[in-house]
């Protein structure tokens, strides 16, 4: 299974970006509202300046409290965003995420961002990859 066949069972609404001056409590607003646990930081909605996740916002708010919900996105983002491609293999994305320890990623063509993929994304789909493996081995079995 490639990344780009698990885009394509994904809604196609693009990914969620907050510009970099958005403040802290604006983007935990964007997370709670679109139901998404990360938000790429990009100025124009293509070049990535960041990534936050739910994890930055509570990582700061456990250290700082509540002061660093008027900061900037920028201040508490990941700078170095681990990327993939479409042509990349769903199991070799699930193993950048499972040693980088994040859930996210975004999908890039040249420099240009063009969508994003959670964990629950490529689970979902190797799940569903696997059941009809399952289904096709047991119709070979039983000689259907
Ligand atoms: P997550 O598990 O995705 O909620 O993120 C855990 C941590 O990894 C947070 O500090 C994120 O900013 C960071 N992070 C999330 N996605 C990526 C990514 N694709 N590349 C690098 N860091 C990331």
């Amino acid at each position: 299974m490639l990344v780009s066949q698990i885009l394509k069972t994904k809604s196609d609404d693009g990914v969620v970006t907050v510009a970099p001056g958005t403040t802290v409590a604006k983007a935990a607003e964007v997370l709670s509202a679109r139901k998404i646990g990360a938000v790429v930081v990009s100025a124009d909605g293509k070049h990535m300046a960041g990534i936050v996740s739910e994890r930055d916002v509570v990582r700061e708010l456990g250290r700082r409290g509540p002061t660093c919900l008027s900061d900037t996105v920028d201040s508490i983002m990941t700078a170095r965003v681990v990327t993939c491609t479409r042509a990349e293999r769903a199991d070799d994305v699930l193993q950048k995420m499972t040693d980088g320890r994040f859930r996210h990623i975004p999908v890039v063509e040249g420099d240009e961002m063009v969508g994003l993929i959670s964990i629950g994304d490529v689970v979902k789909a190797r799940l569903a990859e696997l059941a009809m493996e399952k289904d096709a081995l047991e119709g070979m079995i039983k000689g259907f």
